[in-house]
């Protein structure tokens, strides 16, 4: 097993690139490749259309049998406004913890599986292991779906795939879909003292903003039920708003951003069309009957696909055997997991820190968490060997 002072040292390499997913990637990802080139790793670069960042693909192990993936992404979010103690991109240990931006969310667990690579080598693997390094996963999952997309081509057909969000190393099966849409209203603008012969676009986007809640209070009402999740329901929720200039002025633009998130037994496309069809049936016609021109138009802003692995899949029963644990769960946030499993790959989210941690200043992951992801992988690594 990589004693945890190589996993420090490779975690404090990877925190110090600043991978806000705004910047390029791809200095960490030559690091990378470097660390693999020293083992004589071949790796793949899987690039974004423009360049500026990257998803690495390598293989350890016969490539012509199934194996599993190991998958993180190698971006962050932002630091911007928050209150560090320390240099975010300076990895920094006290008590046990190491702080940086990235350290749980999910350098850390990138940081386990490059750790883990002498090991790999060290023995032959009869199934192999795949590492996929991500870019842009906190901006929407987007930097994945072409490194997906280059598997298929390859014809590679992994067993499973592990993707390791910090879980504090509980196995996760399960994670809600998500689509967030941004949405302009357009109405005619005119004097306040003359409001009948506008359009005023705040008010239909408050009635639209209406209809959404509308739709979140009966799905938390009546809606169908997972108990698996915090919120065992399906959420809408619009976060913001855009709209007006002056008070005397009917507005004739409003733009605001609503996202669902839904549990596997609703349809999340349903649902965007049920807030599509009632500005097109209920709110266009009354606005265009007083300004032709007015109307409202929705823009698919970002979205992934649930996460719903069976309790029963070969690549859950592993995971949990190699954890000795009985248990699984399912989180609110989204992973890359979904769209792995999408692609027909059973995936797995598991992976060291807790993400209370993530996001936030002083960022940390426990050495505690690096360890039992250390252990994890050396018995993954073990069973890939037989
Ligand atoms: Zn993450």
């Amino acid at each position: 097993m990589a004693p945890v002072e190589k996993t420090i040292e490779i975690l404090a390499a990877l925190v110090g690139f600043d991978t806000t997913s705004r910047n390029s990637n791809l200095a960490l990802i030559a690091w990378v490749e470097n660390y693999l080139d020293r083992f004589g790793v071949p790796h793949l670069r899987i690039p974004d259309p423009a360049g500026g960042k990257a998803n690495l693909f390598a293989t350890i192990g016969p490539a012509e049998v199934p194996g599993y993936i190991l998958s993180g992404h190698t971006d962050v979010v932002p630091v911007d406004g928050q209150a560090w103690s320390t240099d975010p991109f300076r990895l920094a240990e006290r008590g046990g913890r190491l702080y940086g931006r990235g350290a749980a969310d999910m350098k850390g667990f990138d940081a386990c599986c490059l750790a883990a690579v002498p090991d790999l080598l060290a023995r032959p693997l009869a199934r192999p292991i795949h590492l996929a390094f991500s870019y842009d996963e906190e901006v929407g999952c987007i930097g994945v779906r072409d490194l997906i997309a280059s598997l298929k081509r390859a014809n590679v057909r992994p067993s499973g795939c592990v993707v390791g969000e910090p879980t504090e190393m509980k196995a996760v099966i399960g994670h809600k879909a998500k689509r967030s849409f941004l949405v302009a209203v357009r109405g005619r603008t005119c004097h306040s003292s003359l409001a009948p012969q506008g359009v005023n676009a705040v008010e239909y986007a408050a009635r639209l903003i209406t209809k959404i809640r509308a739709i979140n209070d009966r799905l938390a009402r009546q809606g169908a039920r997972d108990p698996l999740y915090d919120v065992p329901h399906t959420t809408a929720h619009t976060g913001v708003i855009h709209g007006g200039t002056a008070l005397n002025i009917v507005p004739d633009a409003c733009t605001f951003e609503f996202e669902f998130r839904a549990i596997a037994a609703d349809d999340i496309d349903d649902l965007a069309d049920e807030v599509m069809a009632y500005a097109r049936d209920d709110l266009e016609p009354e606005m265009i009957a007083v300004a032709p021109e007015s109307g409202v138009t929705f823009e698919l802003r970002s979205g992934f696909p649930g996460l719903e692995t069976p309790a029963s899949a070969d690549v859950v029963q592993l995971v949990k055997a190699l954890t000795d644990q009985d248990d699984h769960a399912k989180v609110a946030f989204g992973t890359e997991a979904g769209l792995f499993a999408a692609a027909g790959i059973p995936s797995v989210v598991i992976g060291p820190g807790t993400i209370d941690q993530a996001h936030k200043a002083d960022e940390f992951i426990a050495i505690a968490e690096l360890a039992k992801c250390g252990a994890f992988l050396d018995r993954l690594v073990e069973h890939c060997r037989s």
